[in-house]
């Protein structure tokens, strides 16, 4: 007779082993199964195990088979359910759940409502799915707080009051969903399974296979099966470690003691079955390594040695250590793009780090190795949901050119017939109305603002047509979410299928919506607005904009979507979803301490003391489950491996952002074990260290005159792309950051310029030097500039013209902007301080001349060029006619220092004294209001001249390396990438920083 529950060993193929003792108790029934039931744990495990039973059945040469059923316990339970009750979906339910909050704000305060809803909806499911509620009977719920507490109820006043929350909102909320009868999700699989454990299921036998977890509800309706006597579990499982009492609380408990805590089988049911596969050696590492109840590790490991002098997972098995998540992941694209060139095929990436698992998918993809990515993205990722995004901001911007622009020039948007004709049209109104009339918002303005350019330039009549139409479009359509938007009253508000209603008839009007539909990911969206429309419409609930605005952001967060890839060679995997299955090669990266094991998902509601007191999942439940999965993986890919070479790799990165990184404890095990018993401990084999090695990036250093190796994030240049003229601000690019440089003196690109609706800083600096132009030397449209010497005597009107003079140039910008006055206030702040170091120069220099354009040529390709704030020439006689005296006007608070130049880190005054040889000092003037004006960093003479020469060496050095093709690295200096406007394109934020200042 077969014992009701099989437990295999780790090192077996469940599935194999499953369907050929299957069709081998049912031969004689060949190839008829169709009475049979295979229940397993996720859909996505059922054709998998149909192409293991037709391989199987072929050495009872049957190509196919008729049955079995596979599906999922719950699915089948609720096909049998009597009466099909109304169900509400989780997205109505947030909807409603948080309607019914807003009576209950003296319970919560000021919690955000919507994460409230999400949250005590997932408590909720977790409660009915455990079978577990708080009873009719407040205080009896409270005591049983309390006692999981282990207080009295003398002191249980702040813990009651969660009791007393969680209590009164379970209520509400069912009364509520009586009220509209409906139930959840989660009431309607409990009904369903009450039903099936009360029902005797037609079938022949019944299979419960690779079951990991059991939610409570379920576990009562196998226990129900098991007694049929006509049902078998078969699971996956360590040996249980026979437990005394002060283990147990520290023990991480086997898959099937967890398992039998809810189905409560007599051992005498249980058969463990010990694999079959020739590699019993290394089955017998994991039980010594992972049994943590027997002697201490040491002294397995020294047992363990003398059993088996040689390692049965060297070679087998590599483990490797990256210094950063970049390395991590091109060293597992190199393994993957390997192992397919030696032929493999059916290959898992495993992770449960989901930025390297994009980033792993990236780098694969980049060179055309497409990946089976079963997790997918959340739809709000995706561009199809930044479409959507810009057209309901535009509502809310009343069309700001953000959005604006984002919906025009999204790959969706198809709003005329000719694309060219489009992309033209919309290059002009981005660069000629948002950019160069400044035209920031309002759809009435921009259209104003065409006419206006169609009228005085260059504009043609069928493109000012094509974007008058497309803006008159977009002003018909946005009309009805607008009035929506403005709604402020109760009774206007719209209800949330109402809402989306509107939306997917502004997509069709827009012509999105057949866009959207030639898009897996389109498909996706519009499939989710229909849902969600049709989930609300059975209870319509009139909600604000902001309502609306939040739940619908929320949906898209929920929603995933998994592009379509023909081939499954290669798939990318959580930990959870490897269950029951084999590769033939694998990786599982990211093992670092926080991802597995990880924590369980947090929850605000009870701690693991009561959690558990109530019967709910805890922490000891996480680590059980995360240990079942991880070590099945690796013990079945191990176990079944044939030969010597690697079919496991393990990655973890022991370094990110200059921080030290943890790996998972049982990898630590396993090393720790390995080097115990055999003196290696499997980290980083010659191979994979070579691998690394060119994965490793050179010393890179803003003080190393060589320009560096080639680097992870760095261009390649012809020399003849390096500019003709290398201002001081390019110059200073090229030592902070040749990539900088790259990125925009030579591929010129741009951050989009702001539209300014203030004044901003770096105007603010333009200002003032125009006042100081204007007040030195004849400037047209200007006042005369001050005629009169700077002395005591004439201080004060020195101040006022230069106050007067000062109000013009802001004149314009006061007009545009009430607010701008604040910087003049700023500015006219400083003018005394500034006539007062004027006049202190009095008698030693007389100033030349002002914003004065230099150039000097370096190479034969290149030249500098500066213009010049301020040349004053020395009074006193010079001997080498070394005269001139440049200052630079600083207005803003930047702090600088003498030590950043001599350390050829700033160059901006070397740069201005590089350009004219009579040039004998250089210095900064810091104007603002806060101290006295007064030069700062000033250089003159024997070390200014050392100091120009070697910046010019350094300079020709660098120019020329570029013409060798030297790599330009992104090494920008924390400061520096501060400031960056290329941090959006730069790949140092993914490489590291760790990673680009290895040695
Ligand atoms: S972000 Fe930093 S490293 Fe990247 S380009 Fe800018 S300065 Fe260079």
């Amino acid at each position: 007779m077969t014992e009701p529950i099989i437990i295999l060993e780790y090192a077996e193929d469940p599935l194999r082993w499953a369907a050929e003792s299957l069709l081998k108790r049912f031969k004689s029934q060949l190839p008829n199964l169709g009475d049979l039931l295979i229940f397993v744990e996720e859909p996505t495990i059922a054709p998998v195990m149909r192409k293991q039973l037709l391989k199987s059945a072929q050495q009872y040469h049957f190509s196919s088979l008729l049955g079995p059923t596979i599906c999922t316990l719950q699915d089948y339970a609720l096909l049998l359910a009597p009466t099909q009750s109304i169900q509400i979906s989780r997205a109505a339910s947030e909807l409603h759940l948080k309607k019914e909050l807003e009576s209950f704000t003296h319970l919560f305060g000021e919690s955000d409502p919507w994460r409230l809803a999400t949250t005590l909806l997932d408590l909720f499911d977790e409660l009915t799915y455990q079978g577990i509620s708080p009873g009719n009977n407040i205080d009896s719920f409270i005591t049983r707080i309390s006692d999981a507490w282990h207080i009295d109820n003398t002191r249980i006043n702040q813990h009651s009051d969660e009791a007393r929350i969680i209590y009164t909102l379970w209520h509400a909320w069912h009364e509520q969903l009586d009220a509209m009868q409906m139930q959840d999700e989660p009431m309607a699989i409990q009904k369903a399974l009450q039903h099936l454990s009360g029902t005797t299921v037609k079938a022949d036998f019944i299979y419960l296979l690779g079951i990991t977890e059991l939610k409570g509800i379920e576990g009562d309706c196998i226990r129900q099966l098991l007694e049929q006597g006509n049902t078998q579990l078969i699971i996956q499982s360590a040996k249980a470690a026979k437990l005394n009492a002060d283990h147990e609380s520290h023990t991480i408990p086997t898959c099937w003691q967890r398992l039998n805590q809810q189905i409560n089988s007599d051992e005498s049911n249980v058969q463990q079955i010990v694999a079959n596969n020739s590699n019993k050696a290394s089955s017998a590492f994991f039980e010594a390594v992972f049994n943590y109840q027997q002697e201490p590790l040491p002294i397995r490991a020294e047992n363990f040695a003398e059993l088996y002098p040689e390692s049965p997972v060297q070679n087998k098995m590599q483990c490797v250590s990256a210094n950063g998540i970049e390395q991590e992941a091109m060293l597992v694209k190199k393994q993957i793009a390997q192992w397919l060139d030696e032929g493999y095929r059916n290959i898992a990436i495993v992770s449960e780090d989901r930025k390297l698992s994009r980033r792993v998918r990236a780098l694969l993809e980049r060179d055309d190795i497409h990946v089976y990515d079963l997790a997918g993205w959340t739809l709000a990722t995706t561009r199809v949901a930044t479409v959507i995004e810009a057209w309901l901001q535009c509502i809310e911007t009343n069309f700001s050119h953000y959005p604006l622009l984002e919906l025009l020039k999204s790959s969706y948007s198809n709003l005329h017939t000719d694309p060219v004709e489009y992309e033209h049209a919309i290059y002009r109104f981005e660069l000629d109305i948002v950019h160069h009339e400044q035209v920031a918002s309002d759809l009435k303005r921009y259209r104003k603002h065409i006419e206006y350019r169609h009228q005085r330039l260059s504009w043609n009549e069928p493109q000012t047509k094509t974007i008058t139409d497309i803006l008159i479009l977009l002003e018909k359509t946005a009309q009805p979410l607008q009035k929506a938007f403005r709604s402020n009253s109760r009774k206007s508000y719209l209800t949330a299928d109402r809402y989306i209603a509107i939306l997917m008839n502004n997509l069709q009007q827009l012509n999105l919506i057949q866009q959207l539909e030639q898009d897996d990911a389109g498909v996706t969206m519009l499939n989710l607005l229909e849902q969600l429309k049709h989930c609300t419409d059975q209870h319509p609930l009139p909600l604000s904009w902001g309502d609306f605005r939040d739940w619908l952001g929320q949906q898209f967060e929920n929603s995933h979507f998994r592009p379509k890839v023909d081939s499954r060679d290669i798939q990318l995997l959580s930990l959870a979803q490897t269950r029951l299955m084999s590769f033939d090669r694998l990786v599982i990266a990211g093992n670092e301490y926080s991802h597995i094991p990880g924590s369980p998902d947090s929850t605000p509601y009870f701690n693991q003391q009561v959690r558990k007191e109530l019967g709910l999942a805890v922490r000891q439940d996480h680590l059980s489950i995360k240990l079942h999965d991880y070590r099945r993986l690796i013990e079945s890919a191990l176990c079944n491996a044939q030969s010597s070479e690697c079919k496991l790799l393990l990655t973890w990165r022991h370094q990110d952002q200059d921080e030290d990184i943890m790996p998972t404890p049982w990898l630590q095990a396993m090393q720790s074990f390995h080097q115990q018993a055999w003196g290696s401990n499997l980290l980083n084999d010659e191979f994979y260290q070579q691998m690394l090695d060119e994965l490793k990036p050179k010393k890179q250093s803003p003080h190393t005159q060589d320009m560096p190796a080639a680097s992870i994030s760095a261009a390649n240049i012809n020399i003849t792309l390096v500019p003709e003229f290398l201002s001081a601000s390019s110059h200073q690019q090229l030592i902070d950051c040749p990539y900088k440089f790259f990125c925009s003196s030579i591929l010129k690109l741009q951050a989009v310029e702001e539209i300014q609706e203030a004044l901003s800083a770096a105007d603010y600096g333009h200002k003032v030097h125009a006042c100081l132009e204007a007040f030195h030397a004849p400037v047209a449209g200007f006042p005369e500039p001050f005629s009169l010497n700077f002395t005591d005597a004439n201080r004060a009107l020195a101040i006022t013209h230069l106050e007067a003079l000062s109000g013009k140039v802001f004149s314009k910008d006061i007009e545009a902007n009430f607010q701008h006055r604040a910087w003049l206030q700023r500015w006219t702040a400083i003018i005394p301080n500034y006539i007062d170091w004027q006049i202190s120069r009095t008698g030693f220099f007389k100033l030349q001349q002002t914003e004065q354009l230099a150039t000097r040529a370096i190479t034969q390709h290149t030249s500098l060029k500066g213009r010049l704030d301020r040349i004053d020439v020395t009074l006193a006689p010079v001997a080498d006619g070394k005269n001139l005296n440049v200052i630079d006007y600083k207005t803003g608070s930047t702090n600088l220092s003498s030590k950043d130049i001599t350390a050829g880190e700033q160059t901006q005054l070397l740069t201005y004294a590089l350009l004219d040889d009579r040039i004998d000092s250089v210095q900064y003037l810091q104007l603002t209001p806060s101290k006295p004006s007064k030069t700062q960093a000033e250089f003159k003479s024997e070390q200014l001249a050392s100091l120009k020469q070697s910046n010019l060496d350094r300079l020709n050095i660098i120019l020329e390396q570029l013409g060798n093709g030297q790599d330009m690295p992104a090494w920008g200096s924390p400061k520096a990438c501060a400031h960056c406007k290329m941090t959006g394109i730069c790949r140092k934020q993914v490489v590291g920083e760790s990673q680009e200042n290895e040695a």
